[in-house]
């Protein structure tokens, strides 16, 4: 039986960056709070609460505490309302995320109409849509649009999209407008992330997607192996159910942009032991074979 990895699984750029900057934020203040979860892994979130870095919900809660914004940013208002407050802020929010943030507000400003091509529920999308002034339409895809002809659209996409949903709807809108702004918004690290997935759930008999339920890049992993073959979305590896392994050959691991290493090293351990081969077990992600190296995440 074998076991491999997709190669670039688990933490990205921004991600690291943000665990770092919050990590270090840490060190300089005694209280420190994010606003929201810092990125969308709750085991994460817990470590780092046990670190002293405290959850908050809503901006009553922070009562003059530094404040960390997470990866994927705040609306623009609650941006504004912590500097009229004098809050020290740790701005963590991913440097992709501010330049979607920023074209957003350049097309609402020029009259486009903004089309965000996302998830209308997720915080990136709640943010991006303070940038542009009111005017935009959320739609998961090219079969939300409404029914009408536009004059000037812009389109814009979540971050952790996929190529083809960004394809379809602008092929839609095209014969619908006089003009039509692409940009391409989706990240490199999801859509490298997104490619490995397909190629190892193609030569793989089980797939097992490791990340949180609440995070996008992960649903769209599991989604994107699901059409290939038998997959499991778990977060922990307590979850791991020891029949899925009957009649199987090829596993193939994959983790989303905010999974932590050592949730996947877990997850590859439980494996080895309900196989049977706790002798191969391991200390570090780099060990599991597919990943080649850490650089290449
Ligand atoms: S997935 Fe991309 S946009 Fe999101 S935090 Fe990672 S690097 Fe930034």
């Amino acid at each position: 039986m074998k076991i491999r990895i997709a190669k670039n699984s688990g933490f990205c750029f921004g991600v690291k960056r943000a665990i770092k900057m919050a990590e270090d934020a840490s060190k300089k203040y005694d209280e420190i709070v994010t606003l929201g979860s810092i990125i969308h892994n709750p085991q994460m979130v817990k470590k780092l609460e046990q670190q002293g870095i405290h959850k908050v919900n809503s901006l009553s809660e922070i009562k003059g505490r530094p404040t960390i914004i997470r990866s994927h940013g705040v609306e623009k208002n609650t941006f504004n309302k912590l500097l009229e407050q004098n809050i020290e802020i740790v701005d963590t929010t991913c440097p992709y995320v501010s330049k979607t943030q920023e074209y957003t507000q350049l097309l609402g400003k020029a009259g486009y109409q903004v089309i965000i091509l996302g998830d209308k529920n997720h915080p990136e999308v709640i943010a991006l849509q303070s940038y542009s002034d009111g005017n935009t339409i959320v739609v998961k895809d090219a079969s939300e649009l409404p029914d009408k002809k536009f004059d000037k659209v812009g389109v814009i996409s979540q971050t952790t999209r996929n190529i083809e949903d960004l394809q379809n709807l602008t092929r839609e809108l095209l014969p619908r407008c006089r003009e039509l702004r692409i940009m391409n918004t989706i990240c490199n690290a999801t859509s490298i992330r997104q490619k490995a997935t397909l190629e190892l759930a193609k030569e793989s008999d089980l797939m097992i997607v490791i990340g949180g339920r609440n995070s996008s890049n992960t649903k769209m992993l599991a989604k994107i192996s699901g059409k290939y073959i038998k997959t499991h979305h778990i977060e922990v590896a307590e979850e791991i159910d020891k029949k899925w392994f009957k009649n199987v050959e090829n596993i193939g691991i994959t983790a989303g942009a905010s999974t932590p290493d050592w949730i996947i090293v877990e997850v590859y351990n439980k494996i080895i032991e309900y196989l049977g081969n706790h002798e191969k077990k391991i200390s570090k992600i780099e060990d599991i074979p597919g990943l080649r190296s850490k650089d290449e995440r």
